[in-house]
């Protein structure tokens, strides 16, 4: 059975980006005052007016073309935590016909140099802290000095120039799409490895993003959630498509204000919401966790914080109504994924299901189908998969990976279980994919699988997430078979050889894909007839446990 979203059908303007996000300044009142701000910096105050925001992105696009000599369809890294400017120089790469790949700033030099080479990256724009790993990757992959820039945050002293000096008055000959191009070009560039695998370019179009800040946005007013001229907690990474879209596109679009944090810190956290008043905040399930749980919560007024919504990983239902019954906070629990621009579900602010992930946004059709691909009636558990105008073009010069997850009717099949009921309400119960959530992050397990299988005790591994209830998240774990196939015959030397595996790790990745589930040794990597790694019977054991 095909079901729809039961919400009314989107319209949604068919532009690029960068007329969409000026169009939306000039429609919405509250950025008709220039002085009006509309990003803030919870930790130092400074603010960028509407007003510098689009000198800035008009200034860079012209620089970026007369200075720095971009041409169109070149593509630009971004590697930075949330930044005032992070918005004005994103836009400007696109106004003068750029594509932006965000990357993590805590990534290492050789994960910054799998998306530079990757997604063809000539130039960068890194966060001075980010400086070190950066150029060392940039070196790896060629990329000049030259091509090198720094966020205009004062950086630790460095010859590398800020962005900022690029600037230029120039006429410069901005980007101008038509219809059907916006819904085929390339605008973003944003890292997943999707249901298999490694992480993968996933190719975003203009039209990809717009329908998608509009799908979400029709989804509040119909639910009389309204973001007018009301402040909202940044502290989703700006480099996730949920950052991306929310944070530096529907902001516009709903006319409110960002008050970001570069990095996360609850108790400032809380602070925050008290000092500006926040109305709403997009959070992920650890912080749902702390906003139940932390004791310094109660020492806090929370009064302004009207609404949140928890995405990127499950969200307990208990913790939905444990906040509510506490704070009179409203929950809602959305799901999406980067291949989908990314808001897919919602839950209504009235949610009569509570284990609910909920309905489809605008213009979206599902189904659940069963490891066949033959759909299934309602509440039986199955694959979930979607189509709308929000689900990615594709993954970057890799056709065999976009035609496993993209299939000739446009839908995506999203490696997620779950199951709809005869009201469009979906329950997704568990995940069909590889792929491991930490606080919202991901986690490949074949990249972890591939580094530490480079160790030289290890003869094989698996690599499978683990629930940490304590912190509300996911963690990887690691079965280890070491050289000999022999489990450590003491409990002191599995600790010794588990810490050195740990510790390998650590060296080489984020924190996010840190071991944090641990290493188990075993004799034998549980594998099917074709050398495929049985996850689930993994993941059973772990259950068990
Ligand atoms: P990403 O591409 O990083 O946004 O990750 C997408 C994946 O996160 C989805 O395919 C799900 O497996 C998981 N996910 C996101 N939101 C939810 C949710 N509300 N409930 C369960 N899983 C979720």
């Amino acid at each position: 059975m095909v079901f729809k979203s039961t919400l009314p059908p989107l319209s949604y303007p068919r532009v690029d980006i960068a007329t969409f996000v000026f169009q939306c300044i000039h429609r919405s009142s509250i950025w008709r005052n220039p002085l009006q701000p509309v990003y803030i910096d919870s930790h130092t105050g400074e603010a960028v007016t509407i007003s510098e925001f689009q000198t800035n992105a008009k200034e860079l696009a012209s620089g970026w073309q007369n200075t720095v000599g971009l041409r169109r369809g070149d593509v630009v890294a971004m590697i930075s935590p949330n930044d005032i400017h992070y918005a004005s120089i994103m836009l400007s790469i696109v106004l003068a016909g750029g594509i932006v790949t965000p990357a993590n700033p805590a990534y290492t030099a050789d994960e910054i140099l799998h998306q530079l080479k990757d997604s063809g990256a000539k130039y960068v724009v890194a966060d001075g802290e980010a400086l070190p790993a950066v150029q060392a990757a940039c070196r790896k992959a060629n990329i000049p000095d030259t091509a090198l820039f720094t966020m205009p945050r004062k950086s630790p002293r460095t010859p590398v120039p800020s962005i900022f000096t690029i600037r230029s008055q120039l006429p410069f000959q901005r980007l101008s799409l038509n219809s059907k191009e916006v819904a085929t070009q390339t605008v973003y560039l944003c890292y997943s490895s999707g249901t298999t695998g490694l992480s993968k370019g996933v190719e975003l179009t203009h039209s990809n993003i717009i329908s998608n800040v509009c799908q979400s946005s029709a989804f509040k007013e119909h639910e009389g959630v309204s973001h007018q001229g009301k402040r909202q907690m940044g502290v989703l990474p700006f480099y996730h498509v949920y950052g991306l879209n929310l944070l530096i596109h529907a902001n516009f679009y709903e006319g409110s204000i960002v008050v970001l944090a570069r990095k996360f810190d609850f108790v400032h956290f809380l602070a925050t919401i008290q000092k500006y008043s926040i109305h709403y905040a997009y959070l992920v399930p650890p912080i749902i966790l702390a906003l139940a749980r932390h004791p310094a919560v109660s020492q806090s007024d929370l009064s302004s914080l009207k609404w949140v919504l928890s995405s990127a990983a499950p969200v307990s239902p208990a913790l939905i109504e444990e906040i509510f019954l506490k704070h009179g906070l409203v929950v809602s629990q959305g799901y999406g994924m980067t291949e989908l621009s990314p808001a897919t579900l919602v839950t209504p602010i009235n949610n009569p299901y509570r284990a609910s992930t909920g309905i489809l946004v605008s213009s979206m059709e599902g189904k659940i189908v069963d490891e066949a691909g033959h759909e299934l009636p309602p509440n039986e558990i199955g694959e979930l998969w979607v189509r709308g105008p929000n689900v990615m073009k594709g993954y970057l010069n890799n056709p065999q990976a976009t035609a496993a997850i993209l299939d000739a009717d446009g839908f995506l099949h999203t490696g997620d279980l779950g199951h709809v009921n005869e009201r469009g309400f979906v329950f997704i119960s568990d995940r069909l994919k590889e792929l491991i959530k930490y606080k919202g992050f991901q986690v490949a397990p074949a990249e972890l699988e591939a580094l530490i299988i480079s160790h030289p005790k290890v003869l094989d591994v698996a690599v499978v997430g683990t629930y940490d209830f304590n912190h509300a998240t996911e963690v990887p774990k690691a079965f280890v078979v070491l050289r000999g196939q022999e489990i450590p015959a003491t409990e002191a030397f599995k600790k010794v050889l588990a810490q050195e595996i740990t510790q390998f790790v650590h060296d080489n990745v984020a924190a996010h894909k840190r071991l944090r589930g641990g290493v188990e040794f075993m004799t034998e990597v549980p594998k099917n007839a074709t050398g495929k790694i049985l996850r689930r019977v993994l993941k059973a054991k772990e259950a068990e446990k």
